[in-house]
């Protein structure tokens, strides 16, 4: 099925502040284009950053009643939100598919995921507990209790329009804070769907807003955010060189800032994994939105006693996606997002090959469209690579062979990034050690698909700082007041 030219809802293509759908001061656009085909889909608001600077404020005011209602009131706003967007899934997938070229049953994956996020926080509102400590002072009672820190600046990443947005959204309304979100140039559409349903739950005019820019505007309207005196903090999903300026920016006012940044995922399997589970595994891992995503395995090793056969089934798994547009049905593999992502992971390739990589399927762009690139297995790997260092994120596995356990912890370990890590093993007292011996904040044993609103997301050395999901991700909102009572 293809969608002709415009969907058949309506689209919000304004910027959403104080509850309103609005357009640019300035009254500058951008366009939103669908990368499968590079039809324009519709243009939107091109803001700046004093239009940052007003939806700020307009948090800000908001903050001052939204902090005061109670966790139950919060807490049925977002189940309300939950309801729709499960209700509304069908029309969300298919802007979702539009604008960032994920096959749609990715999409409607995401969507349901955005979903859980919603629920999770719904339920952990009323969970946001105090302590009554045990005071060594007779005539003293100490308490601690939970705050929302206030606004909170948020900018996200193209590779998951919605989910991204959604668990930093949902765990910062239920901790009572306001939000200006900025979402990705390639994909606001899914953000402004998500607002205009969080509405329509309820959620009060000034809680959510929506600041739209093109990539020209991204930077100037992130600093704002970093910088203005009424913002408390910052969460911040996107690549590890945007998040180091957003940290610098940020230590002026002493900013809370949480970072989900790059990954460099390994995938080891060793000798007594289960080859046709690991391979399953790593192709999910792989290849889910064409390898767009910062937990993707990246590096896969596998040992030499079963690199062979590994690398065999792997190369079948491939052989059979089908690349094409998101809205066909069939599609396992989209086009990339953008033409940088596109010529990045090119390059990457052809860097490989001129140094004695061997393509075992793939090795080019494809000939779909000009933003599609085939599937591809590369082997015979070696560190003078730049793929071998490099975040790849798109559709390209490389897969590399170990004689140790002890030797390809020390390889997986050897890189500035600790996001995901994944290993496959049925050796019991390996799978422990490994599972602690690896520098990361995520690891999949026996599995290649971990995410899930109920587990602390996030990162370790340049991956980041703060966890998403969990009711950890509520510690990323409020902070703990002590209050020491006297003279009792
Ligand atoms: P990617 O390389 O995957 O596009 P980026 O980190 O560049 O990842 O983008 C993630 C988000 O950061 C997007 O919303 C983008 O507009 C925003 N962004 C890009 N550059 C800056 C910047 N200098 N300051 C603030 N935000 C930025």
């Amino acid at each position: 099925r293809r969608m002709s030219t415009a969907p058949a809802f309506q689209l919000h293509n304004q910027a959403f502040v104080n509850g309103n759908w609005v357009d640019a001061k300035a009254q500058n656009t951008f366009a939103v284009k669908d990368p499968a085909t590079d039809e324009l889909i519709t243009s939107i608001p091109d803001m700046d950053e004093h239009d940052a600077e007003e939806a700020i404020q307009v948090a800000s005011e908001a903050f001052k009643s939204w902090k005061r209602t109670t966790a139950k009131e919060r807490s049925k706003i977002l189940r309300k939100w939950y309801d729709l967007i499960i209700a509304n899934q069908d029309s969300l997938a298919e802007i979702m598919t539009r604008e960032s070229g994920k096959p749609l049953k990715e999409s409607i994956g995401e969507i349901m995921y955005s979903a859980d996020y919603v629920e999770l926080y719904s339920e952990e509102a009323k969970r946001i507990h105090g302590e009554v400590l045990q005071s060594p002072v007779k005539s003293k009672e100490m308490l601690l209790i939970r705050q929302p820190i206030g606004v909170i600046g948020m900018l996200t990443p193209w590779n998951f329009p919605m989910a991204m947005i959604a668990r930093k959204a949902a765990a910062a309304l239920a901790s009572g804070c306001t939000i200006v979100i900025k979402p990705a140039e390639d994909t606001p559409l899914s953000a402004l769907e998500f607002a205009a349903l969080g509405k329509e739950a309820g959620i009060p005019d000034g809680v959510v807003n929506v600041v739209t820019s093109s990539r020209k505007n991204a930077a100037s309207v992130g600093l704002k955010l970093c910088t203005s005196p009424l913002i408390a903090g910052i969460s911040f999903t996107g690549s590890t060189a945007v998040g180091k300026i957003l940290y610098k920016q940020c230590s002026g006012g002493i900013k809370r800032i949480g970072l989900e940044l790059g990954g460099n995922a390994p995938f080891i399997v060793f000798e007594s994994a289960d080859v046709d589970k690991a391979v399953i595994a790593a192709t999910a891992s792989k290849f889910r939105n064409a390898g767009q995503t910062c937990v993707a395995c990246n590096r896969l090793f596998v040992h030499e006693s079963i690199q062979e056969e590994f690398t065999s089934k792997l190369k079948n798994a491939i052989s059979g996606f089908v690349v094409g547009s998101g809205l066909n049905a069939n599609t396992n593999i989209g086009p990339l997002i953008n033409q940088a992502q596109l010529t990045k992971v090119s390059s990457l390739v052809d860097d490989a090959l001129s140094k004695g990589a061997t393509a075992h399927v793939g090795g080019s762009p494809h000939s779909l469209g000009k933003l599609f690139y085939q599937p591809t297995l590369l082997s015979n790997i070696n560190p003078t690579m730049l793929i071998y260092s490099a975040e790849i994120f798109g559709p390209v596995a490389t897969v590399m062979s170990f004689k140790s356990e002890e030797e390809v912890i020390e390889k997986a370990n050897d890189t500035p990034s600790g996001l995901a890590s994944y290993f496959f093993s049925n050796d019991i007292a390996q799978i422990w050690r490994v599972a602690k011996a690896l520098d990361y904040g995520m690891v999949g044993i026996n599995e290649g698909i971990i995410s899930a609103a109920e587990a602390a997301f996030g990162g370790i050395k340049e991956s980041g700082m703060g966890r998403e999901g969990s009711k950890h991700g509520i510690d990323e909102y409020t902070y703990i007041k002590y209050l020491c009572f006297g003279n009792l």
